[in-house]
């Protein structure tokens, strides 16, 4: 097994690097990364492929088999990132650079450092002559899931199955430690929601502005749709992950609105974090009405982006805004639905990381957490039913409330520290599950 010092050391060197290839999507251009991480990967004795639907945008698959059967894990990443505006950060956002013990830049949380961990574990492993016993170890770093994943995981899954079918993956969307009430828990990312997103239409009846009474403005009546969307929130509704968690966190999963109330007045950016895993989400984000100062609107539109608990659908988005909007008033129509999916929560994979989180941090807990967003597993989870599809990178140096508004925000960084750590994770993971 590979020394920490060792993991950790390799991982930043790759992350450092990774971060220095602009991979911000649009326009994404990954082909320059995942060219570079072939190279190290095949160097390591990995078969390698590139598979592109997009010219210049290639998603990579780098595997080791054994000779007999056995299982196959996926350890999953992906290496665009979203955008960064330098002015607002303290760094060069592609920079990479090492500073108060961080690897700084886009990415280094959201997720190319996971795609280093992830890379120098199997790297160390195979370099020291290690190859699975049974089954199959696969990499695969896609390109475009930042954008919607149309040429990335959801077309591996859909044009290239054969290629990626898995029986475990690990993924993106949790592992950084939670403090809460002297507790320490480690979230598993183990479902996504599903993403609704509609439009309201009010309608009203044109006139001339400088008579305000002679028509009927659209607009104003988008006001009290506003304020109740922004007051009031849909019925709460339990769903079995955060059952689990609200146990890890010691409260009473029986009332989640008093147990939410409880994580309020404790700790609020837990409580922005938990929220949404109770149910269906809906946030007004772009508001249109109106082509000329001088008319008054006869129609006016609100998108609103509307996240949905796994498994539920249209039917439970329309009931979630009666309860906030009323009946009246409105018109409702779907732009895009998604379905939200999960994976079980007891798993040997799941046994895999309490195992590793008892040896690192003993007297701390594991519980199974929803990502409020989307990401790669849910593609995964759609084409093969039967894999166990999670998301865990172990971060212990910097917990989840200093990391959440680092993802997509300015001043990205990631402590070397846990760096190692979750490589560590990922070449235990790797050896207890293949021999
Ligand atoms: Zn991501």
């Amino acid at each position: 097994m590979p020394e920490r010092a060792d993991l950790e050391r390799r991982t930043t060197k790759l992350l450092r690097r990774l971060i220095r290839f602009d991979t911000v999507n649009p326009p994404g251009n990954e082909a320059p990364a995942q060219e570079w991480l072939r190279g190290l990967l095949e160097a390591a004795g990995f078969d390698c492929e590139l598979l592109a639907a997009v010219e210049g945008r290639p998603n990579l698959l780098a595997r080791i088999r054994a000779a007999s059967d056995g299982p196959r894990l996926c350890l999953l990443g992906h290496v665009d990132t979203v955008l960064a505006d330098p002015s607002e950060w303290s760094v060069d956002p592609w920079s990479g650079e090492l500073r108060d013990r961080c690897v700084w830049g886009r990415g280094a949380v959201d997720m190319k450092s996971q795609v280093a961990a992830e890379a120098a574990a199997a790297i160390a492993l195979a370099e020291e002559g290690w190859r699975p016993a049974a089954g199959e170890l696969l990499l695969t770093f896609t390109a475009d899931e930042e954008t919607g994943a149309s040429i990335g995981a959801d077309w591996l899954c859909r044009e290239h199955p054969e290629r990626v079918r898995c029986d475990l993956v690990v993924n993106e969307g949790a592992g950084e430690r939670i403090d809460y009430a002297g507790r320490r828990v480690y979230g598993v990312c183990v479902a996504e929601k599903g993403v609704f997103r509609f439009t309201l239409t009010t309608e009203g009846r044109a006139g001339h502005a400088s008579l305000p009474r002679v028509g009927d403005n659209a607009l104003a009546k988008m006001a009290p749709l506003l304020t109740a969307l922004r007051d009031r929130h849909p019925p709460y509704q339990l769903t079995p992950e955060p059952e689990h968690l609200l146990g890890a966190l010691g409260l009473d999963s029986a009332d989640p609105g008093a147990a939410l109330r409880e994580i309020e007045s404790q700790e609020p950016a837990l409580a922005t974090m938990v929220e949404p895993m109770l149910g269906v989400s809906l946030t007004p984000t772009i508001m249109r009405a109106g082509d000329k100062i001088n008319v008054i609107p006869s129609q006016a539109q609100l998108k609103v982006d509307c996240r949905v608990p796994p498994g539920l659908g249209k039917d439970e988005v329309r009931d979630a805004v009666r309860a906030v909007l009323g009946e009246d008033g409105y018109r409702l129509e779907f732009d895009e639905g998604v379905t939200g999916n999960r994976s079980p929560v007891e798993t040997p994979l799941m046994e895999s990381i309490r195992r590793f989180v008892d040896r690192e941090d003993p007297g701390a807990t594991v519980a199974p957490v929803v990502m409020p967003g989307f990401s790669d597993s849910n593609w995964w989870r759609r084409a093969f039913p039967e894999c166990v599809v999670y998301g865990f990178f172990p971060q212990r140096a910097m917990n989840a409330y200093e990391t959440m508004p680092l993802v997509h925000g300015a001043d990205e960084r990631i402590p070397v520290e846990d760096l190692g750590l979750a490589a560590s994770f990922y070449s235990e993971l790797i050896v207890e599950t293949l021999g």
